[in-house]
């Protein structure tokens, strides 16, 4: 979709910096990062919410979590711990319509989240 900001960052028609891309996914660093470490792993195609999600996406829900483990080890946070978190939708906190794994960590994070 030209009008997803994910979708073009996906395309490389927005700057940002990866740090992992394959035929299927890419990861990128959050413009407005919450923690020291803070990184988008999401899908090429574009999926709205993950409500949008069904049984075939489950090989790609699956390695989006494998590559955020791997990217938190090649970033030195495996050890210290980390937090993944999808939103959704309005009170999920949801701002961009694209699906998107947050990789947070390089703090203590604390709960509840707000
Ligand atoms: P959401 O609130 O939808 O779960 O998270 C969207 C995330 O995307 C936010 O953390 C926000 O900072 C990030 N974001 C929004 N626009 C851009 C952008 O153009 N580039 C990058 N790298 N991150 C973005
Ligand atoms: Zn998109």
């Amino acid at each position: 979709m030209t009008d997803c900001i994910f979708c073009r960052i996906a395309a490389g028609d927005i700057p940002a910096v990866k740090v992992f891309e394959d035929d299927e996914i890419v990861a990128f660093r959050d413009i407005r990062p919450q923690a020291p470490q803070h990184i988008q792993v999401i899908p090429k195609r574009h999926v709205e919410t993950i409500q949008d999600l069904t049984l075939i996406d489950n090989a790609l829900i699956g390695k989006m979590v494998l590559t955020a483990n791997q990217i938190a080890r090649e970033q030195g946070i495996a050890n210290s711990g980390y937090r993944l978190v999808f939103n959704c939708r309005s009170d999920g906190g949801q701002e961009v319509y694209h699906i998107h794994l947050h990789l947070l960590g390089g703090r203590q994070m604390i709960w509840p989240p707000g």
